[in-house]
C-alpha cells in the first residue's frame, strides 16, 4: 500500500529573536530545497514572543494560542517552525523535568539554547562540574572545563549551530509529513540523539540522511512542489 504524506505547500520559519547572526537563514533555505523540493520558505522576524514559558516549563497551550493570533497562523498546508533563544524543559511520567531541543507540534518550536544544553555532554564534563558545584567555583572553573571538552559538544554562538538546526528542522518537516520525526539510525539527521556526541555525529561527521527518508524526499521532489 502507498503510504499517505501530508506534504507541505511551504515552510515558514519564525526567527523569535533577532538570531540572524548565529543562523544562516540563506542556507537553511537552500538546504530544504535541495533536499525536500520545497521552494516556498519564508523567513519571519517575529516582533513580540510566542513561545511561553511558565517557570521553566514550556507552557505549549499558550504557545499555541499565542501562535494562532499571528495572520500567518491561519494560512493552510503550512509547516511552521518557531526558532527561538528561550530554553525550557517538559515534565515527564515521573514529573522529571528534560530540556528539550525541540517539540513537535503545529507549530514546531526549536530552542537554540536547548541544543545546547538539551543533549548530554560528555560524562566527565558532568563530573567536573558536580565537583566544583559542590565547592561552590563552578561560575569560575566553568570554562576552563569547557575548553577541555572544546568541540565535544555544541556551544553557545557555535559555527556548527545552522548545520545542526538543518536535522533539528528535518525532525519537524518529517513530523508534519509522516507523523514520525525520528528514524533508528545513528547516521541519519533524523537521528533522536540524547547526547552531543551522537548529535554531532548525524548532524556533522554524516550530514546525510539514510535510505528510507531519502526515498520519501525524493517522492516529494518529483511531484514537483
Ligand atoms: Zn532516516
Amino acid at each position: 500500500m502507498e503510504e499517505i504524506y501530508n506534504i507541505p505547500n511551504s515552510i515558514y520559519i519564525y526567527n523569535e529573536k533577532n538570531i540572524k547572526n548565529s543562523i544562516k537563514f540563506n542556507e537553511l533555505k537552500k538546504f530544504i530545497i535541495d533536499n525536500f523540493g520545497i521552494s516556498k520558505i519564508k523567513i519571519i522576524t517575529l516582533k513580540e514572543n510566542i513561545v511561553i514559558i511558565d517557570g521553566i516549563i514550556l507552557n505549549l497551550y499558550s504557545t499555541n494560542k499565542k501562535f494562532l493570533t499571528l495572520p500567518y497562523s491561519k494560512e493552510k498546508n503550512i509547516c511552521h517552525i518557531i526558532i527561538t533563544e528561550k530554553i525550557f524543559v517538559t515534565l515527564d511520567d515521573f514529573k522529571k523535568p528534560h530540556i528539550r531541543p525541540v517539540i513537535f507540534s503545529e507549530p514546531s518550536i526549536i530552542s537554540i539554547p536547548g541544543i545546547v544544553e538539551g543533549p548530554a555532554k560528555p560524562k566527565e564534563y558532568y563530573i567536573y562540574k558536580e565537583k566544583y558545584t559542590r565547592i561552590g567555583i563552578w561560575e569560575l572553573k566553568k570554562d576552563e572545563v569547557k575548553e577541555k571538552f572544546k568541540g565535544k559538544f555544541i556551544d553557545y554562538k557555535d559555527k556548527r549551530i545552522t548545520n545542526v538546526m538543518k536535522g533539528y528542522i528535518s525532525q519537524a518537516l518529517f513530523f508534519y509529513i509522516t507523523g514520525n520525526p525520528f528514524c533508528e539510525d545513528k547516521n541519519c539527521r533524523v537521528f533522536n540523539s540524547h547526547w552531543q556526541k551522537d548529535l554531532i555525529h548525524s548532524q556533522i561527521e554524516s550530514g546525510k540522511f539514510c535510505k528510507v527518508h531519502k526515498k520519501i524526499m525524493e517522492k516529494m521532489k518529483n511531484r514537483g512542489i
